[in-house]
């Protein structure tokens, strides 16, 4: 028993949370049947990487939403993509006495020494969307299949191009663009979209102009938009003087927003040069318009929703001496131990689904798309 607990507690918490957690219909994703325990109303410390990015802004929001109706009480913090400030939130939310911590890492290799001071304190601690690594102390890793993004990424161009069902041969000519070196998941995204994609490159049907195809060659650090966009620079002046880029895999919604500015910047989009092919992810507002107005492609969206749901179960099953609902024990080693996981699916979207897909089911506002 993680805390101290009475008998009135446990029976009130109990009632209480099931009431909660049956109203949300999310008593069997991500966490246990029943609860109980007196966990309820401690506080549960959130750490997100940074507020320059819709999709955090909402992880943060729901993953506090659902943590309250479940009755606790939660402190957020952003990190702002510094990773000594999110490990100094870290060590204040511990001193501060959580009960448990819900972390999206910002670099990934930087959180085993405060790890050790959580579980020193006995604070369980859930690995949000990017696995945390080297630390024996992460309890579970709470995230999407990152290796089907990338599939998602890479299969939307093979299709596009008329590459997968034969009606075109190729070649055409592909650039390549990877998140955060020392995010996780940015491997498993590469991976994806490499999987399908490498085949071609290697039958000559893709080429890649730049030579640049190797994972440490195309990462953009802290998946900044302004980097992403000096490289496509960069990539059409040293390798499309004559030729054409025809597609671009982008890794993330706001590296694929620079990317469009840089070709923008070049002429693309203009009546003789239409624009490649540019994937994305998360679904962010702006890219919904760049994707209702012709220029980004496609992008992939992650339902932080049910992330949040599935994050908060978690800690409120731990909290409750109950085993998280997991569906992955094999794939996530992280170096120290392999971290029990619940992934989540991924769906491509594009002009023909976003409607349906992320505004209709409330995700974002017809309003702020239109
Ligand atoms: C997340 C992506 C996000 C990226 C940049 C990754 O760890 O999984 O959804 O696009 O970080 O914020």
């Amino acid at each position: 028993m993680r805390n101290r607990r009475s008998a009135l507690a446990v029976i009130a918490a109990a009632s209480s949370l099931a009431l909660t957690l049956s109203a949300c219909g999310q008593s069997g994703e991500g966490g246990s049947e029943e609860n109980k325990g007196d966990a309820k109303g401690s506080t549960v410390g959130i750490a997100m990487p940074t507020k320059s990015s819709e999709r955090w802004i909402a992880d943060g929001a729901n993953v506090e939403k659902h943590l309250k109706d479940a009755g606790y009480k939660t402190k957020l913090v952003y990190g702002e993509d510094d990773p000594d400030q999110q490990v100094s939130q870290i060590e204040n939310l511990i001193t501060q006495g959580v009960s448990a911590l819900i972390i999206a890492a910002i670099d990934n290799k930087s959180l085993d020494n405060v790890l050790q001071q959580a579980k020193d304190a006995d604070i369980p601690v859930i690995s949000y969307d990017r696995l945390i690594l080297n630390s024996p102390n992460v309890d579970y890793y709470a995230s999407f299949d990152n290796e089907k993004v990338g599939q998602l990424q890479g299969q939307y161009i093979a299709d596009k191009l008329g590459l997968a069902d034969g009606s075109k041969k190729g070649p055409f000519n592909v650039e390549l663009f990877a998140g955060s070196n020392d995010d996780n998941n940015t491997k498993y995204f590469f991976q994806g979209a490499m999987s399908v994609l490498q085949p071609y490159i290697d039958k000559k049907q893709l080429v890649v102009r730049s030579g640049q195809t190797k994972l440490n060659q195309v990462t953009t650090l802290r998946w900044d938009g302004g980097t992403a966009q000096k490289r496509m620079d960069d990539l059409l002046t040293a390798a499309y003087k004559k030729e054409r880029v025809d597609a671009v895999l982008s890794p993330y919604d706001g590296i694929s927003i620079g990317i469009l500015s840089a070709l923008k910047s070049d002429d693309y989009g203009s009546a003789n040069k239409p624009l490649p092919i540019v994937t994305g992810q998360d679904a962010e507002v702006a890219s919904l318009k760049s994707i209702k107005a012709d220029e980004q492609t496609q992008t992939v969206f992650k339902d932080t929703r049910e992330l949040a749901k599935v994050a908060g179960n978690m800690v409120d099953s731990l909290l409750n001496d109950k085993k998280p609902k997991t569906n992955d024990t094999e794939t996530y080693q992280n170096g120290a131990k392999v971290v029990p996981a619940f992934l989540l699916e991924p769906v491509s979207v594009d002009k023909t689904n976003y409607q349906k897909v992320v505004v209709d089911s409330g995700y974002v506002k017809a309003s702020d798309v239109n």
